[in-house]
């Protein structure tokens, strides 16, 4: 290809390549933090296109790095990779291979992605300044376990060279099919799930004054957790609390030990966050202290708001604009609130989250985390041409 090759065609070209590969992943789908066979296809497709490939970054994390000929900034692109315990209901000829395990959430797309960037811009290297780090991500379906993008930061996937700014995108099924879309600010939710434990004395229901009765004190705490957002929260934000579990008891004449709630929270502001946090702690242990019992808080801040940088955004909105028709590019109108692992590359260095269309006009597209979720491998396409004139641009600054 000659130096006036358009990324489209390019892109093109790799694409029957890059479909393969997503198939072959498809086929063989990896829970969180075991995702072997998909490193090792990873480090192998990087190494036969010459992309200096490192591993050992949260056990399957893996980062390879593409020089440009021209001094610039070094620009992070994050891929993940994990599947889900989940049985697939398609029937193409690429299904799951793996029983109770299945990739609906596309990390099988956004790695072939990866690789498909890899392959383009290997071949653009006289056109790409600075540097290119493609961050191959472990473990991102996993929140209870934190995720594995901080794991690999904490590994030191950001150093050696420093990555200056950051992209990750995820296949989406709100946008049509040839859009890519974002937005200014929070980009998705923070999620951050909490366990309270209600500690009471249990006894005979006739006689509750010589109880502390822990579903009386547990029902006052869901009650008072409904002021979190509504007298805390300011008014132009936004958080959700929601109890999805309230257990306690196991006779109707009997008063329990001890009761128990679980819930999430959603955030799209860091200070939010904490606030929501400080005020669940807070109420339940006072609530319990206060009607003679006590309350043990498991709070756990799982992912952080995703939340991207103005400069960036402005940049990869442009990017997208160039590469794709001004018309492609949709401004996203309120963040989503799923969480994602992104949010702390987001953190850790400016950076930007992309929504990859696969909506076709006239259907309705089937959601991640659905049995027979598929998207259409042309949006792959799409992808590889955003990350791409993303990295060109960003590796220059502009
Ligand atoms: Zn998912
Ligand atoms: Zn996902």
């Amino acid at each position: 290809m000659s130096a006036s090759t358009t990324i489209e065609q390019r892109v093109n070209d790799a694409l029957p390549w890059i479909v393969d590969i997503r198939r072959e992943i498809h086929r063989n789908p990896e829970r969180s933090g075991q995702e072997t066979k998909t490193q090792a296809l990873v480090v192998a497709r990087l190494k036969e296109l010459g992309v200096e490939v490192k591993t050992g970054f949260y056990g399957t994390g893996v980062s390879g790095v593409i020089r440009g000929s021209r001094p610039g900034r070094t620009v992070g692109l994050r891929f993940d990779m994990d599947a889900l315990e989940m049985q697939e209901l398609n029937e193409h000829e690429y299904k799951s291979a793996v029983p109770g395990m299945m990739h609906a959430c596309g990390h099988d797309g956004h790695t072939a992605m990866g690789l498909g960037v890899a392959r383009v811009l290997m071949g653009m290297r006289d056109e790409l300044a600075g540097t290119v780090k493609l961050v191959f991500q472990p473990a991102e379906e996993d929140a209870q376990s934190g995720g594995g993008a901080q794991y690999m930061i904490r590994d030191g996937v950001l150093s050696d060279p420093s990555v200056d700014a950051m992209v990750g995108m995820h296949l989406w099924p709100d946008l049509e099919l040839g859009s890519v879309g974002t937005k200014p600010g929070a980009m998705m939710a923070g999620s951050d799930p909490f366990i309270i434990t209600v500690k009471g004395k249990g006894g005979h229901a006739s006689l509750p004054h010589r109880t502390v009765d822990p579903i009386y004190i547990g029902s006052q705490i869901v009650s008072s957790l409904q002021s979190v957002v509504s007298r805390n929260v300011d008014p132009f934000e936004a958080a959700v609390v929601t109890v999805g579990v309230f257990q306690g008891g196991s006779r109707y004449n009997v008063i329990p030990e001890t009761a128990t709630i679980q819930g999430t929270v959603r955030s799209f502001d860091e200070g939010v966050r904490m606030l929501v946090r400080d005020r669940v702690i807070a109420i339940a242990e006072k609530t319990a202290e206060a009607l003679g019992g006590s309350a043990d808080v498991d709070y756990r801040l799982t992912y952080p708001p995703l939340v991207n940088d103005p400069g960036i955004y402005a940049i990869v909105k442009a990017s997208v604009a160039t590469e794709l028709g001004a018309e492609k590019y949709v401004e996203v109108a309120r963040p989503a609130p799923g969480g994602e692992d992104f949010a702390f590359f987001a953190k850790a260095v400016p950076s930007a989250y992309l929504f990859l269309g696969y909506r076709k006009p006239g259907e309705t597209p089937v959601q991640p985390h659905n049995p027979r979720y598929d998207f259409d491998e042309a949006a792959l396409g799409v992808g590889v041409r955003t990350m791409v004139r993303c990295a060109l641009d960003l590796g220059r600054g502009e």
